[in-house]
């Protein structure tokens, strides 16, 4: 098993913020993966590092990277699909839809793996209602270093969550069932989902996707015509709900900008609840 030693951790997040990792282990099998939580009880996970704000100001003994765990893509004879958690969510697109099948290329954008699209319960925006779990079956997970299967009724998925977030289960691979889709309008719906990101999403600088998954409209409108800034982290004034990193921009900025949001939140008598995971 790869491990790496004080490694910077803003190298696998999309923000490009992070502390350093004093040991980074790159598990393959459900076996490396025990050999480290029996040695070290459950510690840091990243996947694809697409909804993490880790503090750089930190050093982190112990962190699990699944970049390089389990990336298969089985299908059996009810075409019932075993999805590893490493699996990218472009190559799980592309890999259901050659086979004639479709329904998730809205997150053909979204830069994360499958544990950590299942652990998020990745999705479209809330009013279309549409997220990964629509089509899962079970969840394989590994709790108390034994594998276990968790069918969908018992992994609570709501909007952004499930019972997998800030818990002790590692997501090892996923039961899905997709429903058939014509070939040349997957293609259409990925292409399209693509030019949609282009024109609407604020890619210009390193980010996480939307910052709270729960707030007021009227406030984030505002955020978002101000470009509200703190040190070197701001405000997209061309997406709404969503953080940019300047170069040099810092954790501490990032905090301070998401504080002060939740802080307007709070005058007003509303709650802004972060979508992103933060590790403090
Ligand atoms: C440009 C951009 C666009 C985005 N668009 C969308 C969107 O349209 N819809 C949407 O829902 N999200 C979107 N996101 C947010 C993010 O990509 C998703 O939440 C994604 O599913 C996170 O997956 P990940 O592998 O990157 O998880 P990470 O960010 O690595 O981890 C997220 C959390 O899950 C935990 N975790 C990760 N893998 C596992 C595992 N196997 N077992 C247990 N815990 C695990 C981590 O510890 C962390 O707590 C976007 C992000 C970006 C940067």
């Amino acid at each position: 098993m790869k491990i790496l030693h004080n490694e910077p951790l803003s190298k696998y997040t999309t923000i490009r913020i992070g502390g350093t990792a004093e040991n980074l282990y790159f598990p393959q099998t459900t076996e490396e993966l025990i050999e480290i939580t029996q040695q070290f009880g459950l510690e840091y996970i990243i996947g694809g590092g697409s909804n993490l704000l880790i503090n750089d100001e930190k050093v982190f003994p112990n962190v699990i990277c699944l970049t390089e765990f389990n990336k298969t893509i089985k299908k059996d004879e009810n075409d019932v699909y075993t999805i590893g958690s490493g699996v990218r969510l472009q190559t799980l697109i592309q890999a259901i839809n050659s086979d004639g099948f479709g329904g998730i290329e809205y997150l053909y954008s979204v830069p994360g793996l499958v544990g950590g699209a299942i652990v998020m319960n990745a999705g479209r925006g809330r009013n279309y209602g549409k997220t990964i779990s629509d089509y899962v079956i079970s969840v394989q997970v590994l709790k108390d270093n034994k594998v276990v299967s968790i069918e969908k009724e018992k992994c609570e998925f709501k909007h952004r969550s499930s019972i997998f977030k800030n818990s002790d289960y590692i997501v090892l691979s996923v039961e899905l069932k997709f429903p058939v889709q014509d070939r040349s309008e997957s293609k259409k719906l990925r292409k399209e989902r693509i030019q949609l990101c282009k024109d609407h999403q604020d890619n210009s600088c390193p980010n996480f996707g939307s910052v709270f998954k729960d707030s007021s409209g009227a406030i984030m409108k505002f955020v978002k015509k101000i470009g509200l800034k703190r040190g070197k982290v701001r405000f997209s004034k061309k997406t709404m709900n969503w953080i940019l990193k300047d170069r040099d921009g810092t954790f501490r900025d990032a905090v301070k900008a998401i504080n002060a949001v939740k802080k307007m939140h709070r005058l007003i008598g509303k709650k802004a609840e972060c979508e992103v995971i933060i590790w403090e």
